[in-house]
């Protein structure tokens, strides 16, 4: 009915300033410039192993953002995305040769760190790499909340949901060695969806957080109260109402959950008990770290934010949501490029379309990663 209103090469810019946003958020919540370690045990950071520096065979050591550029440069570094309650080890005695750069004055160990086989450069319960040579499946790793490993779509013991990214997983071992988050699950696990491939996905952005109001579940903040009034124990009546269902395999969470999660004195303390305290912390999340990146400036002045982002991204190994946004780039660079050799105008329709295929695209890649397994 009305002209096709055109789009100017700003206009696609911007949307994928966007993406790019999305992207650097990932890495944007860690400082790229100053070593970590004087702020201890930090919630949630970007962290790195050094394979150069402690291999496999000797102690298990971390790094931090800035660690991996200042003082590992051109090491074989792992990968690790984010980890929480961690304390930069760059440096300490478990590096033989190696002084850190930027906070030399590191004491002998950080206790309360916790490694695992992640640290060596292996991932999920098959223990293997990733991107895994041996390995053609195309698979989605997908990151516990719980043990922080990175697992399989396929080796998670369930059906991977839809929008996986904008849900929590609990790994089946972990699901098993804390017994309540079975009754959880009962409650507030997503339901185990068949996949949709024309469903247009949910745009970030529109992530629904805490003020989000639950259809069935919501019971009045009771926390003040809970010590003395038995009743008001979620967990107690999620026990005693309800279905069961599936009792094995990992569960996955929509957002949110963790609100509907009882903080009642006796579930606190055995929650804490479990090492597993962090769940009643909606700001322990990694959407919660990554908007966080979001609101800080995340790229070093004068430079060129989109080739700082790149320069990063180039780093990472292990992360989906990069390698697909890298895809993404020269995919539209190369689409912009047609247009301008035809010397056509690209109307909104075009860049619609361009995003579409790539939401598709991306959903295709999940629906055949994501399959039932026994
Ligand atoms: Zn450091
Ligand atoms: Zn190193
Ligand atoms: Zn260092
Ligand atoms: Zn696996
Ligand atoms: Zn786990
Ligand atoms: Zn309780």
């Amino acid at each position: 009915m009305s002209e096709e209103p055109t789009v100017s090469l700003v206009d696609v810019l911007e949307e994928d300033e966007e993406l790019e946003e999305e992207a650097s958020a990932v890495l944007g919540g860690s400082d790229s410039d100053h070593c970590s370690y004087p702020q201890g045990y930090v919630k949630r950071q970007a962290l790195y192993a050094c394979n150069t520096c402690t291999p496999k065979g000797g102690e298990a050591a971390g790094v931090c953002l800035a660690c991996s550029y200042k003082c590992h440069e051109g090491h074989d570094l792992f990968e690790l995305y984010t980890k929480r309650n961690f304390r930069c080890d760059c440096g300490n005695r478990k590096f033989a040769g190696l002084q850190c750069k930027l906070f030399p004055e590191k004491e002998d160990g950080n206790s309360l760190n916790k490694y695992s086989h992640n640290f060596f450069g292996v991932y999920c319960t098959c223990s293997r790499p990733y991107p895994d040579p041996d390995d053609q499946v195309e698979d989605e790793m997908i990151q516990c909340v719980v043990c922080e490993d990175w697992l399989h779509g396929r080796h998670l013991g369930c059906a991977v949901p839809d929008c996986v990214e904008l849900q929590e997983m609990i790994c089946d071992s972990c699901m098993n060695r804390n017994a309540v988050l079975r009754t959880y699950a009962d409650h507030l696990a997503a339901p185990v969806q068949v996949k949709e491939e024309t469903e247009a996905e949910e745009p970030k952005t529109k992530l629904p957080r805490k003020e989000e109001k639950d259809d069935d579940l919501t019971q009045p903040s009771l926390k003040r109260s809970c010590e003395e009034a038995e009743p008001s124990c979620k967990l107690k009546e999620m026990q005693t109402t309800g279905q069961k269902r599936v009792q094995s395999g990992a569960a996955f969470w929509p957002s949110g959950w963790r609100s509907k999660l009882c903080s009642c004195s006796t579930c606190e303390e055995s929650l804490s008990g479990a090492g597993v305290s962090f769940l009643l912390d909606e700001s322990d999340t990694v959407l919660a770290y990554e908007s966080k990146g979001r609101n800080t400036e995340p790229t070093p002045q004068g430079r060129d934010p989109l080739m700082s982002a790149l320069d990063r991204l180039n780093r990472v190994q292990q992360l989906d949501i990069i390698h697909g946004y890298n895809d993404m780039k020269s995919e539209l660079k190369d689409f912009l490029q047609r247009f301008a050799e035809e010397g056509k105008v690209v109307t909104s329709d075009d860049i619609r379309q361009f995003f579409e295929q790539q939401q598709s695209r991306k959903r295709r890649r999940v629906d055949v990663e994501a399959f039932y397994c026994a």
